[in-house]
């Protein structure tokens, strides 16, 4: 412990995110004696905070509402202490160790780092789309498509997520409308081909949604042909946007190792990040899986992974 009451404490491992990655990193820490830092962010909980009940998560066979699978997990993660402060991360500095995180003023020292700030799906920009999140809403198939058994659902975008998205509804909706802006998709061919051969599935081309209307739920969607400027009503029960994902990941622009479109780079079967002591965990590096529970899964990995390294760093033990 740093007595420097100039300075602040060098920490053993700072968490920057709070959905499963985080929390679950956070608990595997703590109870390695590691007094974890979790720095959660102003909402405590990620993406699982915006959804209903969670279904495939295991360990609940009756389901358990996504908001109190996240508080369940926090107080795991405070259970074994975890400290964590509810604010947002506003900018770090990996350039040297100790690794510095900062909060507004605040400065953080620690010799490791677990990025989890996860990633969020991108959403038309439609109020109502806030309004019926949750209620008809949503940007997840796998995570909600089980709800609408033998309904009229319809699936938004054009890429390899929509397809995956609309082939999957089919599983439990009576029929699937596949909205697209354009009249070719953007999705490798394969996955479109399976798209257009389900006779379940219909596609809308060349339009937009300009509106989600309902009373407490969707009932259905204002459509616009974006070539002819016709407008339509389609009757659906649930609308799933499928059109892309943002990581998370301005904070570390410049630092550490990104794809092209920001997702950050780990090691094969690591989570080690291209700056040493800094490691990733969740959705900011995977956008193949995104589920929870390997969310979980890799905040696991990354406090083993950084659980090693401080190791390494301090033959005697961390502190
Ligand atoms: P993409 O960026 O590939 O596609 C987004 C789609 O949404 C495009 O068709 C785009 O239209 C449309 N879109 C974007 N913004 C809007 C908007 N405001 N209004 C209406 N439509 C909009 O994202 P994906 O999530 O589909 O894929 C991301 C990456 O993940 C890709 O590399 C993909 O290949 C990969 N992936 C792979 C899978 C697999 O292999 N199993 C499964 C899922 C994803 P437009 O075409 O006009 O640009």
């Amino acid at each position: 412990m740093n007595k420097n009451q100039d300075k602040p404490e060098v920490r053993n491992i700072t968490i920057i995110g709070s959905g499963p990655a985080g929390l679950t990193a956070a608990i595997y820490a703590a109870r390695a004696n590691l007094s974890p830092l979790l720095i959660e962010g102003d909402e405590s909980g990620g993406q699982l905070m915006t959804t209903t009940e969670v279904e495939n998560y295991p360990g609940f066979a009756k389901g358990i509402m996504g908001p109190e699978l996240m508080l369940t997990m926090r107080e795991q993660a405070l259970r074994f202490g975890t400290e964590i402060i509810s604010k947002h991360v506003t900018q770090v500095d990996f350039s040297k160790q100790p690794l510095q995180v900062k909060v507004d003023n605040q400065l953080y020292l620690s010799q490791s780092v677990i990025i989890s700030t996860g990633a969020s799906a991108k959403y038309l920009g439609l109020s109502a789309e806030k309004k019926f999140l949750g209620r008809g809403v949503s940007a997840c198939a796998t995570c909600d498509g089980a709800f609408f058994k033998n309904a009229n659902v319809a699936v938004v975008g054009g890429g390899d997520t929509a397809m995956e998205e609309a082939h999957f509804l089919t599983r439990f909706a009576k029929k699937v409308w596949l909205i697209h802006r354009r009249d070719q998709f953007k999705a490798s061919k394969i996955m479109a081909d399976r798209v257009l051969g389900n006779p379940k599935i219909e596609v809308i081309w060349n339009s937009a949604v300009l509106d989600i209307v309902g009373n407490q739920v969707v009932e259905s969607l204002r459509l616009t042909n974006v070539q002819t400027k016709v407008e339509q009503d389609l009757p659906v029960e649930g609308v799933f946007i499928a059109i892309g994902h943002k990581p998370n990941t301005d904070l570390f622009k410049g630092q550490l190792e990104m794809n092209e479109v920001g997702y950050l780079i780990t090691k094969a079967k690591s989570t080690a990040t291209s700056i040493p002591g800094v490691f990733a965990a969740g959705d900011v590096q995977d956008p193949i899986y995104r589920q929870a529970i390997t969310a979980a899964g890799t905040g696991c990995m990354a406090a083993l992974d950084a659980e090693k390294w401080l190791e390494r760093q301090e033959p005697n033990g961390p502190k």
